[in-house]
């Protein structure tokens, strides 16, 4: 009798598992991971209903910043990571450090992931970085190397100083692992967004997509993105590098010409952006925006008035609370509305969330008085 129950019990356990896996799987309700890199990707795409409306033109947004740590940068810091264990530069179980130089979102995805597989992260940042990303990473127990902004051929500067950190501890000898990421010039970055990204925004599309639009800083999704589609699924969009102001990817795009931005006494970077959007913006072709050149169509440049502005705009209208870069690529997106036939359809990157933005990028957008209907930001819709 005992062995009935024990047989009935375990038939009606299997049977209830296997009712809500079919639950689940109707309801599109995702399985729980084993740990939060496998998180990381997969994220959804929404229709930005005000733009759309708008224009007659449907944009989406593809929501990178709902990756665990915030960024499509999450994806990157993976591949790198798991890149560097198939070469054996990095042993899961053994101790190890990954370096890397940002100012940006990369530093905090990569603190995350090697939280997550049992690494170290120094990040070595400009200590004009801000206040919101320092205090991630700090909370995130990563290293944290802050360097006075410097040229990109300055010693000093963070890419260089997080390079020599690297170097420093190899040469310690003491058999711990240490990696330089290089998100710049490593085509693990590119690779990810060609394997992931674009397959996702392919499938969720349904591989109807007119105009694929997004900013650069080191080149990897736009790269990764253009070349998937275009390449591998044929599809036959029209891509667009959204590039803030003082960058030279938009003459360099447009023009085949990318020049160095003038240095201003002492305050400013050579290679530096003159503009309060972060991520995105360059002078310099590093090897994963060379990857993907080709397959880019078209630059529009946007400035942080109309940044500002369509941040606002989308947060007031659609409820979506973004940062900088999204809000370029917004912009943009609008301006390529008005050449495309009603019902046509755009896809952006939504790279992060506005939380991240809010002592510089938000906080000036809170100051301005800004007149926000569409109009405004772009120069009329159609
Ligand atoms: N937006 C933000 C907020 C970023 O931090 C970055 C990366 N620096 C980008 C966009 C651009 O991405 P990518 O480096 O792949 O060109």
């Amino acid at each position: 009798w005992n062995e009935c129950i024990s047989i009935a019990s375990v038939l009606i356990g299997a049977y209830a598992s296997y009712k809500y896996y079919k639950l689940c799987k109707a309801q599109d309700i995702p399985r729980p991971k084993d740990g939060v890199e496998q998180l990381i990707g997969n994220t959804p795409l929404v229709q930005i209903r005000s733009l759309s409306k708008a224009t007659g033109v449907n944009i989406y947004a593809k929501l990178e910043l709902c990756n665990p740590a915030g960024s499509a940068k999450d994806r990157v810091a993976l591949n790198i990571i798991k890149t560097a264990e198939e070469r054996g530069e990095l042993i899961r179980g053994e101790p190890g450090w990954v370096f890397e130089g940002t100012s940006g979102s990369t530093g905090i995805s990569i603190a995350m992931v090697c939280n997550a597989l049992g690494y170290r992260a120094h990040i070595s940042l400009p200590d004009d970085t801000s206040l919101e990303k320092l205090a991630l990473l700090e909370s995130l127990g990563a290293t944290v190397n802050k360097v006075k902004p410097a040229s990109i051929v300055d010693p000093n500067q963070y890419v260089n100083a997080a390079k020599k950190a690297c170097d420093d501890l190899s040469k310690e000898g003491n058999g711990v692992k240490a990696v330089f990421a290089d998100q710049f010039e490593n085509e693990a970055n590119w690779r990810v967004h060609y394997q992931t990204t674009g397959p996702e925004i392919a499938h969720q599309m349904e591989g109807k997509i007119d105009a694929f639009i997004a900013g650069c800083g080191t080149g990897g999704t736009i790269t990764g993105v253009a070349k998937y589609l275009k390449e591998s699924a044929k599809i036959p969009c029209h891509v667009v590098l959204a590039d803030p102001q003082g960058s030279g990817f938009y003459n360099r795009i447009n023009y085949g010409v990318m020049y160095d931005y003038v240095e201003k006494e002492g305050t400013r970077r050579r290679h530096q952006v003159d503009t309060i959007v972060e991520g995105i913006g360059l002078n310099r072709i590093t090897q994963n925006f060379h990857m993907g050149e080709e397959f880019i169509d078209e630059s529009i440049r946007v400035n942080d008035t109309q940044a500002i502005r369509m941040a606002k705009y989308l947060s007031v209208n659609d409820g979506l609370f973004v940062g900088s870069s999204t809000a370029i690529n917004a912009v943009a997106a609008v301006q390529i509305a008005k050449r495309l036939p009603p019902g046509a359809n755009i896809v952006i990157i939504a790279c992060d969330s506005g939380s991240r933005h809010l002592s510089k990028f938000w906080k000036e957008a809170k100051q301005m008085e800004y007149d926000i209907s569409l109009k405004e930001i772009t120069g009329g819709i159609r």
